[in-house]
């Protein structure tokens, strides 16, 4: 197998965000582990700050909030919870969300931010991208997508123009991902598809383990 990803080692993507503030932005807990829990964890390390911003939390709050405080510290990360008590993404309207995230980055001023896709088939991903998007406007920030978060997978469009090597996170990645036992292992779903995602994806860069994540903005410089 060629080796590209140790060609460029000494050039790290991630080094561009150490001392910086990343934000990464999930509509449910867990959406980040499954999503991008392996760049996360490999950006902590690397020194930045990174914020998890979870938008809602539906079911049993008390429980899903201590899963993913578990898993935030598993992969060395800040969280925050933006909707407090039971009410849902639905109950807001557009602007009320955008509203929500335009504070948060005001607030942060983050050098780069993850979120959903476009390529996202659940309603309230949709949403959370769309307000993504559109915080865009008040300040510039890398802007970074990660593949669709499901608990059970489901064949969907999604086209990484980046990966980012999590061979030395992966397992904190799954790890994470299993402190939602809740969503998991409660309900009897093996979560070592999402090491083979990760396996998959790493075979496109001559790694052992990838997160692809598609590009939406990103200076050159
Ligand atoms: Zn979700």
């Amino acid at each position: 197998m060629n080796q590209p990803v140790a060609a460029f080692a000494g050039r790290s993507l991630l080094s561009r965000y150490t001392a910086c503030t990343v934000l990464a932005i999930g509509a449910h807990p867990d959406d980040l582990e499954l999503g991008v829990g392996g760049t996360l964890a490999r950006l902590a390390r690397a020194g930045a700050h990174v914020v998890m911003a979870v938008v809602s939390v539906p079911g049993d709050r008390e429980r899903r909030t201590a899963e993913a405080r578990a898993a935030a510290a598993i992969l060395g990360c800040e969280l925050r919870f933006l909707i407090e008590g039971a009410r849902r993404i639905d109950d807001f309207k557009p602007y009320q969300l955008v509203g929500m995230l335009d504070e948060l980055v005001a607030d942060l001023s983050p050098a780069a931010v993850f979120t959903h896709s476009a390529s996202e088939f659940h309603r309230d991903h949709a949403s959370v991208y769309e307000a993504t998007v559109s915080a865009q406007r008040l300040r510039f920030f890398d802007f970074f997508s990660y593949h669709p978060t499901m608990c059970r997978p489901v064949p969907v469009p999604f086209n990484p123009r980046a990966y980012v090597d999590i061979s030395e996170t992966v397992d904190a990645k799954l790890e994470a991902i299993n402190a939602h036992a809740s969503q998991f292992s409660c309900r009897g779903i093996d979560t070592e598809v999402y090491r083979d995602f990760a396996r998959l994806h790493g075979r496109m860069i001559g790694a052992k383990y990838a997160e692809g994540l598609d590009v939406g903005r990103m200076l050159l410089a």
